[in-house]
């Protein structure tokens, strides 16, 4: 058994980070991925980027197989960057092979051709991410026209009529992009409202406008069964008490990703796991094992890869600063669904903060009313705020509308720097541009 300074199982964002930081500092570092085909993780080539290049191709009028055809020389690109910024570190090694515990501190690697290494890791870092989900639903896996996320962005033909289970927001950005590549699309959820994180004026709008882009919703639906046919599946549901089917070429699983855990072995160890099969960890990310830590998907909350970024800082500071910046520092997270237009929100919103008690003052702009919007002929959705009238502070911002994902980043830096509103509100902003849109909104 080899001993090893650093083992870090997946190469995943925030674990390439890492892998990249400790070389910089000399250290030795095994980083274990199963497939040759993920190197640099599920986001450059599974996930965000193929999916952001496609709803972007989709928005500019690009035929579907050619846009899938550029996403590929794409993330291809990305792959090999990925591998040669840790490979080519001389104390940095990348081994292929499927990691699984056999003990606290010793991890098993079985390689393509079934042999397998075994290694002690002085420090262990678990970066597996996560898979999608596929309900118990009668059919539905043994589907022949089932997609994954992964698999729907690699069709070599359209799908003219795709069902997608899920309204959840990777659901919506699938949504979106198939009916504006020219599918029918129809989304069908067990939940009866529509994004009911959403304050209800904005889910309003947005279902309203992904219908305007033809996409069809069926809400409040009990799932039955998938049955095959020739040509596509029929996805039978009741929906108030009523018995219906809608058919599919393809129907695609958009129900939520689960940790990458059941293969790791972790029954030979005392890490523990929580009945999501996500691997429980302290501030520290430290798993209940010692020297064993976990980053990104695989220890459940928030599925982003800037969280999985984030994960690094901490592990960072815990092993080379102070301690100090912990999950707990991590207050201010902005999202972003890809839509058309894109919705965005960092902290609280209006329904949240009467849910809480809290004292605010709201401020909304329709995007019709912004110049870039109607220079882009893009004039779709609504922009609101909401602030702490003790000190002015933002209490909270949901952005629907165009570029909303670069103006998000300003308002959770105005958040974080504990700004007062009127900041963005007065700041001199270059013309005509989404942010300008800031001096109207906070005006009131
Ligand atoms: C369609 C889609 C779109 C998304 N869009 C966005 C977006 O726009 N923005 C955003 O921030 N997030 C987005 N996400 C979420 C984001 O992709 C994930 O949160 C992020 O990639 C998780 O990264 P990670 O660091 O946890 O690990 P990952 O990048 O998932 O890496 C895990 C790696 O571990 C490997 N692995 C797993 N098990 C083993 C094992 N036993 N042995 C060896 N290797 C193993 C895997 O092959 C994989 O390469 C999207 C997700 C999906 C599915």
């Amino acid at each position: 058994m080899k001993k090893v300074k650093n083992i870090i199982v997946g190469f995943g964002k925030g674990g390439k980070t890492l892998a990249k930081f400790l070389a910089q500092k000399g250290e030795e570092v095994l980083v274990i991925e199963r497939s040759k085909q993920m190197y640099g993780g599920t986001c450059i080539n599974i996930a965000c980027l193929p999916s952001k290049r496609l709803v972007i191709e989709a928005a500019n009028g690009v035929d579907f197989v050619d846009a899938v055809k550029g996403k590929d020389e794409m993330t291809a690109f990305l792959r090999n960057k990925n591998y040669h910024m840790l490979a080519d570190e001389p104390t940095v090694k990348v081994l292929d092979g499927q990691a699984a515990f056999t003990g606290n501190h010793q991890i098993a690697v079985t390689q393509a051709d079934g042999t397998t290494e075994e290694f002690t890791g002085e420090r262990i870092f678990i970066n597996t991410g996560a898979s999608p989900i596929i309900l118990p639903l009668p059919g539905l896996r043994d589907s022949q026209f089932l997609l994954n996320s992964t698999s729907a962005m690699d069709q070599d033909e359209l799908p003219t009529k795709l069902t997608i289970i899920g309204a959840g927001y990777i659901g919506l950005e699938f949504a979106a992009m198939f009916a504006q590549y020219g599918s029918q699309v129809t989304v069908v959820d067990h939940k009866k409202s529509f994004i009911p994180r959403e304050d209800d004026d904005i889910s309003a709008l947005v279902k309203k406008d992904l219908e305007d882009l033809g996409v069809k919703f069926i809400l409040g639906a009990e799932l039955k069964k998938v049955t095959d046919r020739e040509d596509g599946a029929v996805l039978s549901y009741v929906q108030d008490s009523q018995v219906g089917e809608v058919f599919g070429n393809k129907i695609l699983a958009a129900t939520g990703r689960q940790p990458n855990t059941a293969d790791l072995g972790l029954a030979k160890t005392e890490i523990k796991v929580n009945d999501r099969g996500a691997i429980m960890v302290d501030q520290h990310l430290q798993t209940s094992v010692d020297n064993v830590w976990a980053i990104g998907d695989v220890k459940g909350g928030p599925q982003f890869t800037y969280i999985s970024l984030d994960d690094f800082r901490i592990i960072k500071s815990q092993l080379f600063g102070d301690g100090g910046y912990t999950l707990e520092s991590r207050n201010i997270v902005p999202t972003s669904v890809f839509i058309n237009p894109p919705l965005s929100r960092v902290g609280l919103t209006e329904k949240q903060a009467q849910d809480q008690g809290i004292d605010y003052r709201q401020f909304k702009l329709p995007v019709a009313a912004i110049p870039k919007a109607r220079v882009a002929k893009n004039t779709r959705g609504l922009f609101k705020a909401i602030v702490d009238p003790a000190n002015q502070q933002i209490l909270g911002a949901t952005l629907y509308g165009i570029e909303s994902y670069e103006l998000i980043n300003l308002v959770a830096l105005a958040m974080k720097a504990k700004l007062p509103y009127t900041i963005l509100r007065d700041q001199i902003y270059t013309h005509p541009t989404m942010s300008e849109a800031f001096n109207d909104l906070f005006k009131g």
